[in-house]
């Protein structure tokens, strides 16, 4: 589960990013962040990978008390949860096997397991044909699959997606979405997905979040959003 109680960000600059959030994700929810740009998107994801700490409140994920996380315990920590951006951020020089296996082998896991899991996840993200290419020989849209089973390898009970579509034509992007609701299904994960895709939130309705200015606007069950007048 993820819990917010209270949580308030400056930077300082004086910029008040985030006021207030209480916020409670239970486990295998999927939860869209939206809101424009400046509203504080990007501080919470950042809050709950452990990238910055909050200047007042708690923060818990999975029981871990995120909010007190000391520096060196930030590593450890985001092995358990999985986190994609906008860009790939696949390394080039590795095939989409060989991408998604390092992120099981700097875990020392066993080699047999590891060959197991990532033709697992190959099949999940639907791209066994594509095992031995680099991540230069993939359309944007395989590419962002291979990062998300790269993220999803070692069964991180949190997937946190940052504009994961930014980048994608809306042919892909609904791909993605489908992919994200399939790992939701199958693999219990909870996914907190950042977006500024208004048709992929009303097309695919899930709890919707909207930030402004750093405040929680609107939490909406059945998603959908917002409209402005
Ligand atoms: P979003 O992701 O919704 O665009 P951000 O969380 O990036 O919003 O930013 C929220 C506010 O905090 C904005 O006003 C932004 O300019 C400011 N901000 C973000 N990061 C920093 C930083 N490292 N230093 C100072 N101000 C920042
Ligand atoms: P994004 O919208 O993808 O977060 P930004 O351009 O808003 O990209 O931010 C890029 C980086 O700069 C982030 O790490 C963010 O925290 C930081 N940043 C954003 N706004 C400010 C700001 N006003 N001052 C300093 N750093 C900032």
């Amino acid at each position: 589960m993820i819990l917010l109680k209270n949580v308030s960000k400056s930077y300082r600059n004086g910029v008040h990013a985030l006021r207030d959030i209480n916020l409670e994700v239970e486990d295998g929810e999927f939860v869209y962040i939206i809101g424009p740009t400046g509203c504080g998107k990007s501080t919470l994801i950042k809050i709950l990978d452990g990238e910055e700490l909050p200047d007042d409140g708690e923060v818990f994920v999975n029981g871990i008390n995120v909010g007190k996380l000391r520096h060196a315990k930030v590593p450890l920590y985001r092995r358990n949860i999985g986190v994609i951006f906008q860009d790939f951020r696949l390394l080039p020089k590795m095939t989409v096997f060989e991408n998604i296996a390092f992120a099981l082998e700097v875990l020392a896991m066993e080699k047999t397991a590891i060959r197991r899991r990532v033709r697992e996840v190959l099949e999940l993200v639907d791209l066994q044909d594509k095992a031995k290419a680099f991540p230069e020989q993939l359309s944007g849209g395989q590419q962002q699959r291979a990062t998300i089973g790269r993220a999803i390898a070692n069964h991180p009970k949190v997937l946190i997606a940052d504009e994961p579509t930014g980048n994608l034509d809306p042919e892909k992007s609904i791909e993605i979405i489908q992919l994200l609701d399939k790992i939701n299904q199958v693999e219990k994960t909870t996914i907190v997905m950042v977006t500024h895709d208004e048709k992929l939130v009303n097309a695919y309705k899930k709890r919707t979040i909207a930030l402004e200015e750093g405040f929680i606007v609107a939490d909406i069950k059945k998603g959908g959003y917002i409209q402005h007048d």
